[in-house]
């Protein structure tokens, strides 16, 4: 990828607040210089939309057949719903109904048609293989999975390949004994403390 190409990327997750640069407090209890409130991808739609259009140009030049994208709820469907809507093609989405994954019967063209993933971002890629899960008895092919963000830095693996992301870097955690940003005396936050299980 071209460096102008991955600045302007860097650039609009930080102006949409999704991507915050300081001093974070981990639910692990680890710091870090990087955190991702990934909700905020969605609170600025003209900042999502000039995402989404390079994540769509990226799509297009893949050049891979596909009839539908889908998405996981809740993140997901705006960024989904938004690639589908430029690409022309198909939208659904899963979500979770008593913990399981599902894909509501109405999406009835989905059945045995092929199928792009497209998620906010990657962590785990654990709602992914859910999603995979779902398309796979319905027997979708599935002909990529693309994510804005792959927090693993590629090290997670959907059948043996990562996903196709805008951005995929590993932020590195630190024990807060061996805190470089401790040792500054940046003060810590705390983020979505208030709205955390
Ligand atoms: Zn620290």
């Amino acid at each position: 990828m071209p460096q102008d190409r991955s600045e302007l990327i860097l650039s609009l997750f930080q102006e949409s607040n999704a991507l915050l640069r300081g001093h974070f407090k981990l639910t692990s209890g680890k710091h870090s210089e990087w955190y991702f409130e990934k909700i905020k991808l969605i609170e600025r739609p003209l900042v999502l939309e000039k995402i989404i259009d390079l994540l769509v140009e990226q799509i297009r030049q893949d050049n891979l057949a596909f009839d539908y994208v889908i998405s996981p709820a809740y993140g997901g469907i705006a960024i989904g719903f938004l690639a589908a809507l430029k690409l022309n093609k198909l939208f659904a989405f899963s979500q979770r109904a008593d913990e399981k994954m599902t894909i509501r019967s109405g999406f009835s063209g989905l059945d045995k048609s092929r199928a792009i993933i497209v998620e906010d971002i990657v962590t785990t890629g654990g709602s992914i293989r859910e999603v995979l899960h779902c398309l796979h008895q319905k027997e979708v092919e599935v002909a990529e999975i693309y994510c804005l963000v792959d927090r693993s830095g590629g090290e997670v693996l959907f059948e043996g390949q990562p996903a196709r992301s805008l951005l995929s870097l590993k932020v590195e955690a630190f024990e807060p004994e061996a805190c470089p940003l401790c040792q500054q005396n940046l003060p810590l936050i705390k983020p979505g403390a208030s709205d955390k299980k």
